[in-house]
């Protein structure tokens, strides 16, 4: 896009708004940040040394009214009364991503989907940089995509991208997509219409070509369902836990098979990094789209070994008295929640818990029935889900802080029993973000 001095403004000076400033004045633009709240002191201190021009604590309107394209962070609502003059007054508003888009030259795979997306990005980049090539890592993760077109030399990079960054991505295109899975989430941001929040996740192909492909869960309902009624362009890699496929990947309960151009990779289930039914399913995306780019099959098979997952995600803490206490805060809802129970082997005392999205619990009926001893609610208002499992489960009961609730389930575990964080909920009522509560989840349980 041609800048020839034009007014770029950019909504939000988190990662991301920073990233796209520092590109925007390297390519010729008259850059403005524009931040509602304060600034971060390592974000401010980057704007000052790059000279770029800024506000913070409100926005300019009349400045922001003149501007000829405007950056907009995903965590500004489309609802906000700035976005909505924004909007009356047609300037063209992108993402971030977008933005980067027009400067790269590299290859793209970009990764969406409601849940999986951090893990299968991390291990997709895990097994690219094991190979050696030069990948970066960005989206809702890492460097900002923007910083890194302006100041790195990578030929691939992963992308991690959520549904309110593909809302704002037009010309963009993915080499490589991957849709992980699709259900209920952030349905607030979509008038809770779930075909709204589908077609924003299957922004992900637009823009692709032949010689593009598409990856994507073959088991997901929602999705197989969408792909019935529309005619992507790129070629499409399913993978799946029910259906084998010749050009694609699947897996049951002890092999995994990745089959991409006439060549296979066979490796045991239990030899992979991460155990549970959904991290099968990552592996088997983030596998299949470094085999695209033609990784060794022997790399491959090295990398889904060895890798190693963020924090809070399924994340062992530690074995006190013989009991397991597992981290993973991160499954801020339902369908997240279904595949950590699921992947439970031992009685589990489960905790559950926090802002509810909207929350169908009956999906969680019969794993809880199965697999759950006790439950302990970690949330200000617990009284859908003890309606929920009241008759599900023998004890229910309700704590307050992280403490609480570590040493409620401590006392009801018993040796070779299984302490589950998997809340359901996103964590604002009690604790700042996901991260905090997983924390003081682990903290309190290194005291015990
Ligand atoms: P995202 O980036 O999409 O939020 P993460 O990889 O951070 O996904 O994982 C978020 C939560 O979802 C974790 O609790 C994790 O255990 C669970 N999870 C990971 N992969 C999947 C998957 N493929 N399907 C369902 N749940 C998953």
């Amino acid at each position: 896009m041609e800048a020839q001095n034009r007014l770029l403004i950019i909504l939000g000076a988190g990662e991301s708004g920073v990233g796209a400033a520092i590109l925007g004045r390297k390519m010729g633009w008259r850059v403005f940040v524009s931040e509602s709240g304060s600034i971060k002191s390592s974000n401010l201190k980057e704007l000052k040394k790059a000279q770029i021009d800024f506000e913070s604590g409100g926005h300019d309107l009349k400045r922001i009214m003149a501007a000829d394209l405007i950056i907009k962070s995903p965590g500004i609502a489309e609802s906000s009364a700035l976005m909505q003059s924004i909007r009356d007054r047609q300037i063209k508003v992108i993402s971030e991503i977008e933005f980067a888009g027009y400067y790269s030259r590299a290859k793209h795979i970009c990764i969406t989907g409601s849940n999986g997306k951090t893990t299968t990005a991390l291990w997709c980049f895990h097994i690219l940089k094991k190979a050696g090539l030069k990948v970066g890592l960005a989206g809702n993760i890492g460097q900002s995509f923007a910083k890194q077109i302006a100041t790195k030399n990578h030929d691939i990079y992963v992308l991690e991208l959520s549904s309110f960054q593909l809302d704002d991505m037009y010309q963009f295109k993915a080499d490589i997509a991957i849709l992980t899975n699709i259900t209920p989430d952030h349905l607030d941001r979509y008038n809770y219409q779930m075909s709204a929040y589908v077609d924003a996740k299957f922004r992900i192909i637009q823009n692709q070509t032949k010689a593009d492909y598409f990856i994507f869960n073959q088991d997901d309902l929602c999705v197989a369902q969408k792909l019935n009624s529309i005619h992507p362009k790129a070629l499409l890699i399913p993978f799946s836990l029910k259906t084998a496929n010749e050009n694609g990947g699947y897996a049951n309960e002890e092999q995994l098979y990745i089959n991409i151009n006439k060549q296979k990779l066979t490796m045991s289930i239990h030899e992979l990094a991460l155990k549970g039914k959904h991290n099968t399913q990552n592996a088997l995306a983030a596998g299949i789209a470094a085999r695209l780019v033609e990784i060794r099959t022997e790399i491959v098979r090295e990398s889904l070994q060895d890798f190693v997952n963020v924090e809070h995600r399924m994340e062992f803490v530690a074995k006190v008295n013989g009991i397991e206490f597992i981290n993973d805060s991160k499954a801020t809802n339902v369908n997240s929640a279904w595949f950590a129970l699921e992947s439970m082997d031992k009685p589990t005392i489960w905790i559950v818990g926090g802002v509810d999205k909207g929350n169908d619990y009956s999906e969680l009926e019969q794993l809880v029935v199965q697999k759950v001893k006790a439950i302990v609610c970690l949330g200000t208002e617990n009284a859908k889900i003890i309606s929920a499992f009241k008759d599900k489960v023998e004890v229910i009961v309700e704590a307050n802080s992280a403490n609480q609730a570590v040493a409620y389930a401590y006392e009801l575990a018993r040796k070779d029993e299984t302490v589950l964080l998997s809340p359901a909920c996103a964590s604002f009522d009690l604790f700042s973000s996901y991260e905090d509560r997983g924390q003081q989840f682990k903290q309190a349980v290194r005291m015990l």
